[in-house]
């Protein structure tokens, strides 16, 4: 029920309301009448030159006649009812004036004026816009025209009836005339103004119907300030079919007027609330998409306290803000689409649009929340909020912080995390762009304050998303807005999720022209491949986690120093992930690997962890792979020195002439020679090789290529370096050999026999696991 004062107010409104268009109404009747009179006035002034008496000069008895004039032109420009009051009571005393001065010495003055004095009130009532201007207006009139007739030369019985004619049919009349026309003015208005209502209105709720709603919504956002926000609310009651079906329409009707009730309860004058249709009701929010997700969630909450036979009243909810220049259907379009998804994920929830970065960033920054001093934001998303988590990843080199992955996570209101298999699980009204949009604004929305000045930032992103259209633009607009620079985030596409690799690389230009760098996650897992690699030309790889860990089958060796040294060549930065032990720390060092990130650097986390106890952790690594190469070489050294010794003394006796079998004789004993050959000054074998007991020709596969007479073997290392260093023997760095199919290694030197120079050789079996390898390249 209204209170007594809101009452007033709405009274009050309604009578403004209703003299505003009564001066619209009676603006051109008003001017007719004055204009008129103005006529009759100047008439009235030529006829007194017909009568008897002295006059008063003309001028003196025209004056009144310019100022009725302007009266009658301010009219049309008056917009306040107390205005057209004063025009009107100017209007009725100018022309006493002009009366007095025109009857100014007649033989019968009151004769004269009496039916003027009669009919001026009459002529102004269309000037009394309210009872309280003709109150003022009639009395000054009359109070003047009394002290004016109380000077007037008369005759006893002219005063008798002048004063009969202005009491008894002067005065009633213009009251008449005042109250009657104000009467049927006001009546036409209040029908007008409840038929109006009517139209607007759904009679059931009491709540502005469709038309009305759209009428004002479209006047709202056309009208509404550039820096303003405003955002739709759309509402369907849950399985409210049901509720009629078996409880009847009665029982329905009800539900729809508590929840009309409950809207009307929950907003302000500022919100405009409409029953659209059915069951579905909308609002027009005067907020933008954070509070009027706030508004929806109590709604919700509202309604479904709402009681119904079986149970209680719910809703689904889908909310949208007002884009620049969209109209109302479009929004309410984008908040019913919204209410879709609110539908399809269960009913009883409140859904928003999915909303562009820029947007999402604007929600960012109001979303901010404080706890416990530090800012965290949060964007909401189905039925929780999306979160930031940020890893580190070090530069080994330099042991520091070079930059954080941020990572998505999801949070529920209670605080609980929403396990990743839901927050990345395919939904039918979801689209996995769209996630990954809103990512990208929660992270740079959160980086902006916590990111170290000089780190990375590393943001996923998915191929389609990397390749859509204007992407790159919107992207480093929003990464600008928030005060970072594009040079300052690495994208790293997820390669394991394939895309076409001509638009990959076509975007990746785009994105490089604005600054940003361009990793490639994952790379060793599902669809990567080298081509793929060159292609798209990343600054940076990062390297599945489990390519860290891969070993050659035979030697057991780790892949991972080749690999990068292969990244290396091709002018990439590596970046290895998953690095969870000391030893995997060890192997990312010792191979050379750029950059590392993994749970002993440092788990993800809502802050970005800083660096303390990693550095030191980094550069014990490194003191373990100093020690160890100076015992990973005195093994390595020890191991092949027996091959050196015999290999300078079988170069000895082939200098000395003895036969190649005999002076290899010893050499070929050993454990792990595979053969013994010369190689001449081009790189040819010179002879037959002789083989020791490494020996084995199983490599069928290999068969092609196994005989090593076939071939030229200068551009060998092992070759070179011989002939690089004459008369000392040299170690190779392991290799398949093509004979035998296993690794290998081979020890050499170069001899100058009379001649020419030659290289004699031994090649030896280093396949078998256990055996040391030589520290570094
Ligand atoms: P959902 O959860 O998917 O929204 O299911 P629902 O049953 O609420 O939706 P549906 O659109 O199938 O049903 C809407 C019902 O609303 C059908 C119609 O009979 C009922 N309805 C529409 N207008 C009125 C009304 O003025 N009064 C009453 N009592 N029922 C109405
Ligand atoms: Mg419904
Ligand atoms: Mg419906």
């Amino acid at each position: 029920m209204l209170s007594t004062s809101t009452k007033q107010q709405a009274d009050a409104g309604l009578r403004e309301r209703f003299h505003r268009r009564s001066l619209e109404h009676q603006r051109p009747l008003s001017t007719a009448m004055m204009a008129f009179t103005v006529v009759a006035f100047l008439c009235f002034v030529g006829a007194r030159n017909f009568v008897g008496g002295p006059a008063l000069p003309l001028s003196y008895r025209l004056a009144c006649a310019p100022v009725l004039g302007l009266l009658v032109l301010a009219i049309p420009r008056t917009n306040t009812t107390s205005a057209f009051g004063a025009i009107g009571v100017a209007y009725s005393l100018l022309l006493l004036a002009g009366l007095a001065l025109n009857i100014s010495g007649v033989d019968q003055p009151l004769l004269w004026a009496l039916p003027a004095l009669v009919a001026i009130p009459i002529c102004a009532a269309p000037l009394w816009l309210t009872p309280a201007h003709f109150w003022v207006g009639s009395t000054l009139f009359y109070a003047a025209a009394l002290a004016w007739l109380v000077g007037v030369p008369r005759t006893h019985d002219l005063d008798i009836v002048t004063w009969m004619w202005i009491a008894a049919i002067g005065m009633p009349a213009s009251a008449v005339f005042h109250f009657g026309f104000y009467r049927f003015r006001r009546n036409h208005f209040l029908l007008e103004s409840q038929l109006a209502k009517l139209a607007a209105t759904d009679p059931l709720t009491g709540l502005q119907n469709r038309r009305a709603f759209v009428k004002q919504a479209e006047h709202r956002l056309e009208t509404m300030a550039p820096d303003a926000r405003v955002s739709a609310i759309f509402l369907d009651i849950d399985s409210f079919k049901s509720l009629n079906d078996r409880f009847g329409h009665v029982v329905g009707d009800h539900a729809l007027y508590q929840v009309a009730q409950t809207l009307m309860e929950h907003t302000t004058a500022q919100d405009s609330v409409s029953r659209i249709g059915g069951e579905e009701f909308a609002v027009l929010r005067h907020e933008g998409l954070v509070g009027a997700l706030a508004l929806a969630e109590r709604l919700r909450g509202a309604i479904a306290a709402i009681e119904r036979p079986d149970g209680y009243l719910s809703a689904s909810f889908g909310v949208a803000e007002h884009r620049r220049g969209e109209n109302i259907m479009v929004l309410l379009d984008r908040a019913d689409q919204a209410l879709l998804r609110a539908k399809h994920s269960g009913r009883n929830r409140v859904c928003a649009e999915h909303a562009l970065p820029g947007e999402a960033l604007q929600l960012l920054s109001e979303a901010a929340r404080t706890e416990g001093g530090a800012v965290v934001r949060r964007q909401r998303w189905e039925n929780y909020y999306l979160i930031s988590h940020f890893q580190p990843l070090y530069s080994l080199s330099h042991q520091k912080q070079v930059g954080f992955e941020a990572l998505l996570r999801g949070e529920h209101d209670d605080g609980t995390l929403v396990p990743p298999v839901v927050l990345f699980a395919p939904n039918p009204g979801n689209d996995e762009g769209a996630l990954d949009r809103a990512s990208h604004a929660v992270h740079l929305g959160n980086a902006r304050e916590a990111l170290p000045a000089s780190a990375w930032l590393f943001l996923n992103i998915l191929p389609a998303t990397f390749i859509a259209e204007g992407y790159a633009d919107q992207l480093a607009a929003i990464v600008r807005a928030v005060g970072l620079e594009p040079e300052r985030v690495i994208l790293e596409i997820l390669e394991s999720h394939g895309g076409s690799v001509d638009e990959m690389s076509r975007a990746a230009a785009l994105y490089r022209e604005h600054g940003f760098l361009i990793a490639v996650d994952d790379f060793g897992a599902g669809q990567s491949n080298l081509d793929r690699l060159f292609r798209i030309r990343p600054d940076i790889v990062k390297l599945d986690g489990e390519l860290i860990r891969a070993t050659s089958p035979r030697t057991e060796q780790p892949i991972l120093p080749k690999l990068v040294s292969l990244l290396h060549l091709a002018g990439m930065l590596v970046v290895v992930e998953g690095v969870e032990t000391t030893e995997e720390l060890i192997l990312a060092v010792e191979s050379n690997v750029d950059f590392a990130q993994g749970y002993l650097l440092g788990r993800p986390a809502a802050e970005m962890a800083p660096p303390e106890s990693v550095r030191r952790r980094i550069d014990d690594a490194f003191d373990v792979i100093a020690q160890g190469r100076a015992h990973q070489h005195a093994l390595f050294e020890g191991e092949v020195e027996p091959y050196r010794v015999a290999l300078n003394s079988a170069a000895d006796d082939l200098r000395a002439g003895v036969a190649m079998d005999d002076a290899f004789a010893s050499l070929a004993m050993f454990e792990r020679c595979v053969s013994c050959f010369i190689l001449d000054d081009s790189g040819r074998q010179i002879g037959h090789e002789v083989r020791g007991p490494a020996w084995r020709s199983e490599a069928t596969s290999l068969h092609p290529v196994a005989n090593p007479r076939d071939a030229r073997w200068d551009h060998r290392p092992y070759f070179r370096n011989a002939v690089l260093l004459p008369g000392v023997a040299v170690t190779s760095n392991p290799y398949l050999s093509l004979a035998s199919g296993r690794p290998c290694l081979a020890v050499t030197l170069a001899v100058q026999f009379a001649h020419e120079r030659s290289v004699v050789g031994v090649e030896l079996d280093w396949s078998s696991a256990g055996l040391p390898w030589p520290a570094g390249d």
